[in-house]
């Protein structure tokens, strides 16, 4: 079982197409072990494409580090280009791992739904209705 790095709350196990993601129920925050963003985007070239686009943050970046949840080392903050604005996500530096907070998750497979992988898009709108309707 693990806690979310955020809250502190033990996180749920769910399946979404084939993969399972951690969710925290309190915070809506998700973590994904390394290889399951690729698994949940499901185009090989998207997933990629998303992932060289990862950037490090400027030094000057306030948000609040957060523990790896496998490992408890803090993780490293990472910018994802997103259609209308930049993401930032949390990464463990060992590569356990990346942690979403409320609806990135969302706003990143949606951005790479050129993939057309309208299932899992379906499954985060479920989870996170009040912003996206
Ligand atoms: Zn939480
Ligand atoms: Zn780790």
């Amino acid at each position: 079982m693990r806690v979310c790095p955020v809250c502190g709350t033990e996180t749920a196990v769910l399946e979404l197409h084939g993969t399972e993601i951690d969710y925290c129920f309190s915070c809506g925050g998700i973590w994904l072990d390394s290889g399951e963003l690729e698994a949940l985007i499901g185009d090989e070239r998207k997933s990629l494409e998303i992932l060289q686009s990862f950037k490090d943050v400027s030094p000057t970046n306030k948000e609040k580090k957060h523990p790896c949840p496998v490992c408890g080392k803090s993780m490293k903050k990472v910018s994802v280009p997103a259609s209308e604005s930049e993401i930032i996500i949390d990464k463990c530096p060992k590569e356990h791992g990346i942690w979403f907070d409320k609806d990135e998750l969302f706003r990143i497979v949606n951005s790479a739904n050129a993939a057309g992988n309208d299932k899992v898009v379906e499954f985060l709108k479920d989870l996170f209705p009040e912003e996206n309707n």
